[in-house]
């Protein structure tokens, strides 16, 4: 089934969340103003899949009914699945200018699907069984996923069942015949209260006294026990405001949240992982490598930023300037270097045992490690182009006075054929991406955002073969291996 977007609003109403903002319990989360635009932007992974033009990229057939479902919940079976899963990124980044969400579920369904099946063949378990019938379940309805990876850590010197406070990493914490109880939380939960289920899954490679920690399951976004603390954001209470053109990007934006588990009970039905400490790390490094590639959504937010300090630029009368091209010209260029990266880690990706299409993983993790970088240097060309007034801008209600809004209309009057209020919108966007709420998601969700760039490097000097690389050099130069 493919919903539209107005029953995924209607359906997450359903749901009994328990979520805290401001110190408040939210009664309402699909109609709170904060959390309202990021609802917008997952609700536009529904509404694009309905559209014709946009239904190669958007669907998919589900390998296990044939039926047509969402990419977001589709298990890859081609390159060709990969490919436009990275098109997808990029239109739905566009369509939004911050963080759609959806991902991360998409990402955690397709690492499941082959962990659970490689442990299945060492173990002789019954993960992928379930797994699959998890999966039908989430495909029949459409579902969006949180994938919830990062456990808050504590003292990071320490292993897991090492730290004083033990739900520092989540755990399990009592097992009964039909399931499991859990405690512990998951931080920066990208879209977490936008979701109808929440996948958790390890957050680092574990051995044998983590064996608790090593832990996957799938439970209902509102089971019983759960509870979600909505993040800050810088500007986010500008969304209370009067008026739309201080929020900058009028209609979207993203949120994240504190999960907290507390004794959690899970039945073994929806259990894809339980004490097989030795795929941990298996589990975490595919899911990771496919977030990387995901993070082809900050090209659409690169498009968006791209076109707004181009206008900015030709409100001013600035555009013909050498310079102004010249720095144009650098962001595409970044921009599709960006592109390049997360499609070429598509395009060499290669079929596992289960069948699921795998991307390349040293290219996804050499993709993300531009992405720490990038889109720094795409937001501080489009500062420099915008000027300082997107700093200085007096508010929408100092333009609304009748005291002061013809002042401000008069002094901050750039080319004559050019409303002010164009110009004071387009610098709300570009604020927005660069400094606002749309920010985290571009910015710090770039950097942080899939893992940190250090995890990107640690992966890069695992996967690049040196010994290969030292081979070639020995035979160039003459030099024998075996002297
Ligand atoms: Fe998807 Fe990008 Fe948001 Fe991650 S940051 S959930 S990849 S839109
Ligand atoms: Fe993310």
């Amino acid at each position: 089934m493919l919903m539209t977007a107005q029953e995924y609003e209607e359906s997450l109403r359903k749901l009994r969340l328990n979520v805290y903002m401001f110190g408040q319990k939210l009664d309402n989360v699909v109609d709170n103003p904060i959390i309202r635009p990021s609802m917008n932007a997952v609700a536009k992974t529904y509404e694009l899949a309905h559209r014709p033009e946009h239904s190669a990229i958007m669907t998919a057939k589900s390998h296990i009914t044939g039926k047509t479902i969402n990419r977001f919940v589709h298990i890859h079976q081609s390159i060709d699945d990969l490919v436009k899963k990275t098109r997808m990124g990029r239109l739905l980044g566009g369509a939004t200018g911050c963080c759609f969400q959806r991902c991360v579920g998409m990402d955690s369904l397709n690492a499941l699907s082959m962990t659970t099946f490689d442990i299945d063949a060492a173990h002789g378990t019954e993960y992928y069984r379930r797994f699959l019938r998890y999966l039908e379940y989430v495909q029949k309805n459409d579902l969006t996923c949180d994938g919830a990876m990062t456990d808050p850590k504590g003292d990071r010197s320490l292993l897991p069942h090492k730290q004083k406070d033990p739900d520092l990493y989540l755990h399990v914490v009592e097992r009964l015949p039909g399931g499991i109880v859990v405690r512990g939380a998951k931080a920066h939960q990208t879209g977490a209260v936008n979701s109808h289920e929440i996948i958790v899954m390890p957050t680092i490679s574990m051995r044998e006294p983590d064996r608790d920690y090593a832990v996957s399951f799938a439970l209902p976004s509102d089971a019983e026990g759960i509870t979600y603390i909505i993040g800050r954001q810088s500007c986010d209470t500008r969304k209370l405001e009067e008026g739309t053109v201080d929020r900058g990007n009028a209609l979207f934006g993203g949120h994240e949240a504190l999960v907290v588990f507390d004794n959690v009970f899970v039945p073994n039905e929806r259990v894809f992982m339980l004490g097989e400490y030795e795929f941990a790390g298996h589990l975490v490094e595919r899911f990771a490598s496919y977030h990387r590639q995901s993070y082809a959504c900050k090209v659409g937010v690169g498009d968006v930023l791209i076109g707004a300090a181009q206008l900015a630029a030709e409100y001013n009368g600035v555009d013909r300037a050498s310079h102004i091209k010249d720095k144009i010209v650098e962001m595409n260029h970044l921009n599709e270097s960006l592109f390049c990266g997360s499609l070429a880690c598509a395009a060499s990706g290669h079929r596992e045992p289960s069948g699921t299409y795998y991307v390349n993983a040293l290219l996804a993790n050499v993709f993300k490690q531009n992405v720490t970088r990038f889109p720094f240097e795409i937001a501080r060309l489009a500062q420099d182009i915008a000027g300082g007034l997107m700093a200085t801008l007096p508010s929408e209600q100092d333009f609304r006075s009748p005291v002061t809004g013809g002042l401000l209309k008069k002094y901050f009057k750039a080319r004559d054929d050019v409303p002010v209020e164009h110009r004071v919108r387009v610098l709300r966007l570009i604020e927005n991406i660069t400094l606002g709420t749309a920010a985290v998601g571009y910015l710090t969700e770039s950097m942080h955002g899939a893992g940190s760039p250090q995890a990107q490097r640690i992966m890069i000097s695992r996967l690049a073969n040196m010994e290969e690389k030292k081979r070639r050099a020995r035979l160039l130069c003459g030099i024998d291996e075996n002297e």
